[in-house]
């Protein structure tokens, strides 16, 4: 008999991570939980069916019993369809999606990930217009989708999310996404986790935003971005932002542009940009020969 832990790895591997609910447990790992102690039947799972039920079975080498409908019905995945014209950007569907497949701001319209959604309904009660309808998705419930819904999942619940700001210690056993393409420009590295004696677990060096609020948000890594260059996604709820350090850490930007020529537009609206976003703001030319 393998021992617990291991056991719940195992039976959570088989369950479909639509993160539904339906089995009567907040998510697919605590039900795998629950069947591992014997404190839960194998058949509550309607997303997962008779196919889920028998390889439950199978591997815990028992008869199975029969699916317990009260919990629904197995069916064709369905995906939530947000009606755009009627969304008054409340976010409240955000919250409520177990596998961050919902995009907006608040009020804003918004919109479902099609290839991220579950199909677990957990967002249609929620909607105070009722403007989100359940859609057939034409397609499986595949593995991958599986195992990306977990990954999204485990994001949603990061121990570091529930904190109100984190530290070096906090840090150094994560996956780092640095904004930088060298350790040594590394602001992070070099004052914070340096000072403290620490390395982190992994870092991966990556010069794009959008690419890494994403990886943060499916769960594969912890992103050190300006809070600002990050506003959209942090007021959506698709990711959780939290300052380095008790005090937070500032940073002093300097924006220098060549007086004997025109500037780029890509350049004032970085300016425009900074001066918005970034505060303090403190403007002011200052020209040299
Ligand atoms: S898919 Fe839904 S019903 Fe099945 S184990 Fe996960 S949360 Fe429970
Ligand atoms: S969009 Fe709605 S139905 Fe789809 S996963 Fe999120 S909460 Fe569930
Ligand atoms: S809950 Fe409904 S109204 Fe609110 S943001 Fe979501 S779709 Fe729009």
């Amino acid at each position: 008999m393998p021992d617990a832990p291991d056991l719940v790895d195992r039976i959570d591997d088989l369950l479909p991570q639509t993160q539904c609910t339906r089995c009567g447990y907040p998510a697919c790992r605590p039900y795998a939980e629950a069947i591992a102690i014997g404190a839960a039947d194998i058949n509550r799972c309607p997303p997962g069916g008779e196919a889920t039920l028998a390889t439950l079975a199978r591997m815990l080498d028992r008869d199975p019993p029969a699916l317990d409908t009260a919990r629904g019905l197995p069916g064709p995945l369905r995906v939530a369809h947000i009606d755009e014209r009627a969304c008054i950007g409340c976010t409240l569907c955000i919250s409520a999606c177990p596998v961050d497949a919902i995009i907006g701001a608040p009020k804003r319209m918004h919109d479902v990930l099609g290839t991220l959604c579950s199909g677990c309904d957990l967002c249609v009660e929620p909607c105070p217009v009722d403007c989100i309808v359940m859609v057939p998705a034409g397609r499986e419930w595949t593995p991958a989708d599986a195992s990306a819904a977990r990954a999204r999942h485990a994001a949603r619940d990061h121990p570091l999310a529930k904190k109100r700001w984190v530290g070096a210690a906090d840090l150094a056993p994560e996956h780092l996404l640095l904004y930088t393409s060298r350790p040594e420009e590394s602001f992070l590295l070099r004052r914070v986790l340096a000072p403290a004696s620490l390395v982190p677990a992994r870092v991966s060096f990556i010069m794009l935003t959008e690419a890494m609020i994403e990886l943060a948000r499916a769960g594969t890594g912890v992103g050190v971005l300006p809070r600002w260059s990050a506003q959209r996604a942090i007021a959506s709820g698709a990711v959780v932002a939290l300052s380095i350090t008790r005090r937070g850490m500032r940073r002093h930007w300097v924006a220098a542009t060549l007086s004997a020529q025109e500037d780029p537009p890509f350049m004032t609206d970085f300016i425009d940009l900074l001066a918005e976003r970034a505060s303090p703001v403190r403007s002011g030319v200052r020209e040299s020969a």
